[in-house]
């Protein structure tokens, strides 16, 4: 089956559940097991949880940043992407090692992206300082 959605929302805590739902509602057709859905679901809740701490943390515009959560589905593949417009990573390399975060005062426990890579077959994140994070990942 082929399929698409894209969702953008204001980045704010309230939509990380809602995200998170709406893509699981989106795989449903398939028949996904108990497991794969919730591997997908506490994937991508946290990309969309990064980006609206991490990514606008601070934010000082006027409006909301938005974060957009793309899905297309080829087949048996599901492709996730999850972007932000907000600061960016400096050193993604580093930002994706177990453990490491920027916001230990926060209780964050530089775990997002290991478990991004733990549930999901493929991840890919690129990002530019000042400008954005691309989250994709696959399944
Ligand atoms: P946890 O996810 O365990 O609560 P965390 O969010 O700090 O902690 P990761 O999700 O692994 O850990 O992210 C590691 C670091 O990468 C973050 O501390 C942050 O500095 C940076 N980061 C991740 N996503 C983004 C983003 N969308 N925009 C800017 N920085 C990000
Ligand atoms: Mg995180």
């Amino acid at each position: 089956m082929n399929n698409e959605m894209k969702l953008e929302f204001d980045a704010v805590s309230e939509n990380e559940g809602f995200a998170r739902v709406a893509v699981a509602a989106f795989i449903t057709p398939l028949d996904p097991t108990l497991e794969e859905v919730a591997d997908i679901k506490t994937a991508v809740s946290e990309a969309v949880t990064n980006a609206i701490i991490h990514g606008y943390a601070g934010w000082s515009g006027d409006e909301p940043g938005k974060v957009e959560v793309r899905c297309c589905l080829r087949g048996d593949v599901l492709h996730i992407e999850i972007e932000d417009k907000g600061r960016g990573i400096a050193d993604v390399e580093q930002a994706m090692e177990p453990l490491f975060t920027t916001r230990p005062d926060m209780d964050r426990s530089g775990m997002g992206f290991a478990f991004m890579e733990a549930f999901m077959d493929d991840l890919d994140v690129t990002s530019e300082p000042g400008r954005g994070t691309l989250v994709k990942m696959e399944k």
